[in-house]
């Protein structure tokens, strides 16, 4: 093993030394080679998140069979069908589209697909997701219950990026909030919806005191990414 391969199995003892118990790390290893996620493997680390089709594809055919893969970015629903059938979650599912797409995929390879709604609460324009009032509006629809191919197992959400933790904190409180509201209204005899997928490297620890179950950490495993 490398000294490269050392420093990622030494950072993601780190990391996982600041977990608490109840939150599981997705280790974003999108843009980097099968080397890192290799060592990374050995070190224990079994969820990988990856944010583009092809690149997870190769991945997966490639490392071990015991590897849950999240797919953690913008998903097209024309590339659904690819993952279907060894996706273990989808993180960011945007639109009522997608979803739909999902759940005919999961339908054609017999699986029920987990999957998050991602909520977009950051000041930014370029994220995707639902606003909250979006989310509460598909929700009230009540059409997603009639899949049975899905499994909608809790929200998503990045906060903005910016060096204002008071903002982000907010950001992260006011989505849990509405996680908490959500589950009480529509989840409280479905006890799958549980995951609070919010916290990347600058802010997962942050994140955490705002109820993430989930954290989604690439860079302070990996490095920098070169795109
Ligand atoms: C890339 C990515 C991450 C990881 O970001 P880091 O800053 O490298 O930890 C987390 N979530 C999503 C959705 C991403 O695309």
């Amino acid at each position: 093993m490398n000294t490269e391969e050392k420093t990622v199995q030494a950072r993601l003892q780190e990391v996982m030394q600041t977990l608490p118990e109840h939150v599981r790390l997705v280790a974003v290893s999108k843009f980097h080679p099968q080397t890192a996620l290799t060592a990374a493997y050995e070190a224990g680390q079994r969820i990988f998140g990856e944010s583009r089709v092809q690149e997870l594809q190769v991945k997966q055919a490639a490392l071990p069979a015991d590897i849950e893969w999240h797919f953690i970015g913008h998903l097209q629903a024309n590339k659904v069908k690819y993952i279907a059938p060894y996706v273990s979650l989808i993180h960011a599912i945007d639109s009522e589209k997608l979803l739909l797409e999902v759940e005919k995929q999961g339908s054609r390879c017999q699986r029920i697909i987990p999957c998050l709604l991602q909520l977009h609460i950051a000041r930014e324009e370029t994220k995707f997701g639902f606003t909250p009032e979006e989310l509460l509006a598909f929700l009230a629809t009540e059409r997603w219950k009639t899949l049975t191919h899905v499994q909608i197992s809790g929200l998503m959400c990045m906060a903005s990026y910016t060096d204002d933790l008071q903002q982000v904190r907010h950001e992260f409180r006011t989505a849990n909030e509405l996680f908490d509201s959500i589950r009480h209204t529509y989840f409280s005899d479905r006890p799958s919806f549980k995951e609070r997928s919010w916290g990347m490297s600058h802010d997962y620890l942050i994140a955490i005191e705002e109820g993430s179950t989930l954290v989604r950490v690439g860079t302070k495993i990996f490095g920098e990414r070169s795109y």
